[in-house]
């Protein structure tokens, strides 16, 4: 074989395909470099760096698998937590998803054979929570990022803060209640008179418990003494 016919794309694509790579239409999977068409692919093959790269693969296949692998799984998971969290999510709905970007790492370069093989591996590994149903693969994020984690416990914290707070204050409604209930029992009520300066003036004051608590309550009365009850 020639220099040339080394070179040309059929040439170069096979040598990927016996590698387990796969060949897309003017992409080159192992530079991971689109080519605008045709012409632009054969200029890419020709440069030094993919002559670098092709050689490096064929001198190394499980490397580059590895890689491929890698970085398909890494790119996959990191969709599926930005994209849906820790929900739930059929794994066909995260792979198409995945597909649809253009550069995608193609499951023929990876390790896995299948969807269902990488599924499997995913909750073997421990990565995401996997279940298999009548209709397929389910899988579901498992997010183990420390910043969540610490979040997840300060948001723990505060709802049994919460929750603490809440029962002192129950408590404490509970004894005033109560002391309130024997405070009632000895005190006879206590009848107060207040008196004017002149017969226009308005005499106003506050109820300081209950539902009036911030309500003003004006008279304004011909009388020059009034008699009321301190609620107090
Ligand atoms: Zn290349």
């Amino acid at each position: 074989m020639g220099k040339s016919a080394f070179l040309t794309r059929k040439a170069i694509a096979s040598t990927i395909k016996s590698k387990g790579l796969q060949k897309l239409r003017w992409y080159c999977q192992m530079c991971q470099k689109q080519c605008r068409d045709e012409n632009g692919f054969k200029c890419h093959c020709m440069s030094e760096s993919h002559q670098r790269q092709l050689l490096l693969a064929s001198e190394n296949p499980q490397q580059f698998m590895d890689y491929f692998s890698e970085k398909f799984r890494n790119d996959f998971l990191e969709l599926l937590r930005r994209r849906f969290g820790t929900k739930r999510v059929h794994n066909n709905i995260v792979y198409n998803e995945y597909i649809s970007c253009r550069e995608h790492i193609h499951m023929n370069a990876t390790q896995w054979e299948t969807l269902t093989d990488f599924t499997k591996w995913l909750g073997r590994e421990g990565l995401c929570k996997v279940d298999e149903t009548p209709k397929g693969w389910y899988i579901q994020y498992i997010d183990r990022d420390p910043e969540t984690i610490r979040w997840q416990l300060e948001l723990e914290k505060k709802k049994k803060q919460v929750l603490d707070d809440e029962e002192k204050t129950a408590r404490f409604i509970e004894e005033q209640v109560r002391r309130g209930l024997e405070g009632k029992e000895q005190e006879a009520p206590i009848f107060k008179e207040l008196s004017r300066e002149n017969d226009e003036e308005k005499v106003t004051f506050n109820l300081n418990k209950g539902a009036c608590s911030s309500k003003k309550w004006i008279t304004n009365t011909k009388k020059p003494k009034k008699k009321i009850q301190d609620l107090e």
